[in-house]
């Protein structure tokens, strides 16, 4: 029954198309492409692509490539731009994650009187907390006073409220992911940077786990700043160009930490010794781009404009929710608890599973062909994507799950996560 509902959704998929532009490997489903997306055709030649420049034009790949390497990051910001909910002028592709909320927090953390403090939560991605750390030591504040970590009550999910309440007169900056990396909790991006602003703190998400995912309207939530990594549901490749937006309002401000790809693109080349920064998140630049990094994410990026984001939310909530219903039927009494939302408004592109031998239920998983991630110490994340992945997939892992532990198979594993879980 299961199986036919799986195989009428993929029917009428509008999107089932695009599966035949990834690089699918035989016998293996793949349902870690919130960790690494897989490559598509696209991605690898617009690669190719600037290999060929390279090759044939030497430096003039700069300006005279297929993809001149000069305006790529910014040719990459417009294609990303719609994704973020923005104009492509508060886009830039550039840096990497970690480093680009570097960038952000050494422009727009501005320490005053009292207001000092930043707040993060104790759920964040361990990066983000040491780069926030490591910029309240820049300016001299010490990270246990200055870094407030608001609590979740259930170790999964944070509530807004708490989050609200932890923005008090001596909070300076906010920086929240938009979608928590283990529970895939969607925070409310639009109510938080409304309470953030009506108490004259500033506010940043980390979109790793959302852009790509689900539809955001940055502009719109007058959000201050965003950072984010290409590589997951963007599938930009293994350390692919991550990107950064800076709202409008916030044009002019100088980059905490500048370098000459900032500056405005007329002026770089004058060699002058004063920085005139571009008017746009292009500011937010450091250096000279990692080309081979930004190439493959033109050929990605032209799949979701091709897609739309909006159909794509459209059919990774069809998939999770029957991910779901598959779980709730077929893996009763076996230990599993849902740690994602049931709630679709709140409940982003993966499905976070919890049980207490998650580490070898995952090992048994990948021999039998099946690539989920782990995540310590007990979570099994399974992220069904829209482009790639088909609901009869999501029906083949959850038979395959069932196997696994009817049979015991996850007994001939140790319960230890390898090295890159
Ligand atoms: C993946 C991820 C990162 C990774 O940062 P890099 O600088 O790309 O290594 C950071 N934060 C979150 C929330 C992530 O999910």
């Amino acid at each position: 029954m299961f199986l036919e509902q799986a195989r009428k959704l993929d029917r009428e998929d509008p999107l089932a198309r695009f599966q035949d532009e990834f690089y699918l490997q035989p016998n293996t489903i793949y349902m870690d492409g919130n960790s690494l997306g897989l490559l598509s055709k696209r991605a690898e030649q617009s690669l190719l692509d600037s290999l060929e420049d390279w090759k044939e034009n030497g430096i003039d790949g700069w300006t005279q490539g297929r993809q001149p390497w000069f305006y790529m990051s910014e040719i990459a910001s417009e294609l990303l731009a719609p994704l973020v909910g923005a104009s492509p002028e508060e886009v830039i592709v550039t840096g990497s994650t970690t480093v680009n909320l570097h960038q952000l927090v050494a422009t727009f953390y501005q320490p005053k009187g009292k207001r000092t403090k930043i707040v993060a939560d104790e759920l964040n991605f361990p990066s983000d907390i040491y780069a926030l750390q490591s910029q309240l030591r820049i300016h001299g504040l010490n990270p246990e006073e200055q870094l407030v970590r608001v609590k979740s009550r259930d170790g999964r999910y944070l509530v807004e409220e708490d989050i609200i309440d932890a923005m008090t007169d001596e909070v300076a900056l906010v920086v929240l992911p938009s979608i928590l990396y283990r529970s895939g909790q969607i925070l409310d991006m639009e109510r938080l940077t409304a309470e953030a602003h009506r108490r004259g703190i500033l506010i940043g998400f980390d979109g790793c786990h959302s852009v790509g995912a689900i539809p955001h309207s940055f502009s719109k939530w007058d959000v201050d700043f965003a950072f984010w990594c290409n590589y997951k549901h963007l599938n930009g490749g293994p350390g692919a160009v991550a990107g950064l937006y800076v709202n409008r309002k916030h044009f002019g401000v100088l980059p905490g930490l500048a370098g000459w790809f900032g500056s405005n693109k007329e002026k770089q080349f004058d060699m002058e010794h004063s920085f005139i920064p571009a008017d746009s998140a292009g500011a937010f630049q450091i250096g000279t781009p990692h080309v081979l990094s930004l190439a493959p994410l033109l050929g990605s990026l032209d799949m979701f404009r091709e897609a739309g984001i909006e159909q794509i939310r459209t059919k990774s909530l069809l998939l999770t929710n029957f991910l779901l219903e598959l779980i709730d039927a077929e893996l009763v009494g076996m230990g599993f608890t849902i740690g994602s939302p049931r709630e679709e408004y709140v409940r982003g592109g993966h499905v976070g599973l919890e049980h207490k031998e998650a580490a070898r239920i995952c090992k048994a998983l990948k021999e039998n062909g099946i690539i989920p991630d782990f995540r310590a110490p007990n979570m099994i994340r399974l992220a069904p994507v829209p482009l790639y992945n088909s609901f009869e997939d999501v029906w083949n892992v959850i038979q395959m799950l069932k196997t696994i532990m009817e049979e015991k198979q996850y007994e001939k594993f140790t319960n230890e996560r390898d090295v890159v879980a």
